[in-house]
């Protein structure tokens, strides 16, 4: 028998992982999708690997994707978002997730336990929306060229090109004006390739734009109906498979676990909040203050841990659960620092102690004594560990 009855609207990147993972923890899920949208080529860093393999995604990311060098020089995976969105949907068929088009769904049957709002920038249950700038993008299709890709910044607008070897896709975003359909001269002549080549493919919006209620009782918004970037961050693929996995603990918590209702609630909201206010700082051209210079410790300088605790939801297992947390100057919090609990400083300086001591210490309790000096240096840093010349 399923752990609960949830509905997902919308089956794009974000509806179709979060459907594959909450069918795998039990739950009997419905997607419902309302038809096919325009495809063309994406790009994300080949760190997104990590999140693939997090979700029991990869052999997909495998089967749809091609690494390429572009952009600066970075590696990227490139891929067609309707393959990388049908082999997800394959992927969830296999499980038994059940895709219902739109106008086949007859509500009320089964009844629901949750619901979760899958729909990308239409974000139909997740109103109201707010959105910073406005900004359009013309999407157009053309004749693969040479595999690659390539960025162009030109103030006001700017411009992309993906080539996978098959097909090319160029993006023109930029402020929202009427313009024409076909790929502009100064484009066209940029990306050394002629104008007529190219065929508009999509007209959509480009900005940023939010929800402000991602957790709504029983209804979680993912991927862009919670958050969607604006496309030059080239986030929207990693965000939709973060939200897949948060969203799965989060649905867990709060139809297995009501008596941590409340800090998967916060935990969600949390995610969804940092991601909006990272993505909106670099969009308003915020200046990061650098870390704090680490002046090097030396064996016989002291240390002391003098870092704070603050009670915070994160992922236990699967499920969200509250847990005391390294509060961090920045306002961040953490507990993990490289795999390693960050409660092993408080436990191996307690109270002032050399750092040779505090090394030799980390390393009976397993680290090597490399990881324990990259875990001083680090409290060092964060100002989490005093530190006191010798
Ligand atoms: C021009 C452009 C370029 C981009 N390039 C990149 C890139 O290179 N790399 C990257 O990582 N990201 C990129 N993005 C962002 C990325 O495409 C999105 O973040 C990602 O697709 C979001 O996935 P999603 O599942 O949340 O939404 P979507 O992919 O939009 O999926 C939503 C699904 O819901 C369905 N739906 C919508 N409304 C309803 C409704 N009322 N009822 C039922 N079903 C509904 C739709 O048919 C769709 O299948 C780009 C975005 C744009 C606009």
């Amino acid at each position: 028998m399923a752990n609960g009855n949830v509905l997902i609207l919308g089956a794009g990147v974000a509806g179709a992982t979060t459907a594959w993972l909450l069918q795998r923890a039990g739950y009997a899920i419905t997607c419902i999708d309302g038809g096919a949208r325009y495809d063309a080529l994406e790009a994300a860093p080949v760190a997104i690997l990590r999140l693939f393999d997090a979700v029991g995604l990869s052999h997909v990311a495998a089967e749809v994707s091609r690494p390429v060098r572009g952009f600066g020089g970075g590696d990227f995976l490139i891929y067609s978002r309707a393959a990388l969105v049908a082999a997800l949907r394959r992927s969830a068929a296999a499980v038994g997730v059940a895709f219902v088009p739109k106008r086949n769904f007859v509500p009320g049957v089964p009844s629901i336990d949750f619901r979760i709002d899958a729909s990308g920038r239409t974000a139909a249950w997740s109103r109201p929306l707010q959105r910073f700038n406005i900004g359009v993008a013309d999407v157009f299709r053309a004749p693969t060229r040479r595999p690659g890709a390539q960025f162009i910044d030109a103030g006001d607008h700017w411009a992309y090109l993906l080539d996978d070897g098959q097909t090319r896709t160029i993006g023109v975003v930029g402020p929202r004006r009427a313009r024409s359909k076909c790929l502009p001269p100064n484009w066209a002549e940029a990306f050394a390739m002629p104008p007529a080549e190219a065929s508009l493919t999509a007209r959509c919006l480009a900005s940023a734009q939010w929800t402000t209620r991602p957790v709504d009782g029983r209804r979680l918004s993912v991927g862009d109906a919670a958050f969607a970037h604006e496309p030059l961050a080239g986030q929207g693929i990693r965000f939709a498979l973060a939200c897949a996995l948060a969203a799965t603990a989060t649905v867990r918590t709060l139809l297995e676990r009501p008596e941590q209702a409340d800090a998967a609630r916060t935990y969600y909201a949390d995610l969804v909040a940092a991601e909006r206010d990272h993505h909106l700082s670099y969009l308003r051209g915020d200046v990061f203050d650098a870390p704090a210079t680490n002046p090097g410790a030396y064996g016989h300088d002291l240390i002391r841990f003098v870092g704070e605790w603050k009670s915070t939801p994160m992922v236990v297992a699967g499920f969200i659960e509250a847990h005391p947390a390294l509060h961090l100057p920045d306002g961040r919090t953490t507990r993990w620092v490289g795999g390693v609990d960050t409660k092993i400083l408080a436990d191996v300086a307690d109270r002032a102690t050399t750092v040779a001591m505090a090394q030799r210490r980390l390393q009976d309790r397993g680290l090597s004594s490399a990881a324990a000096r990259a875990l001083i240096s680090w409290g060092i840093a964060q100002g989490v560990l005093s530190h006191h010349l010798a």
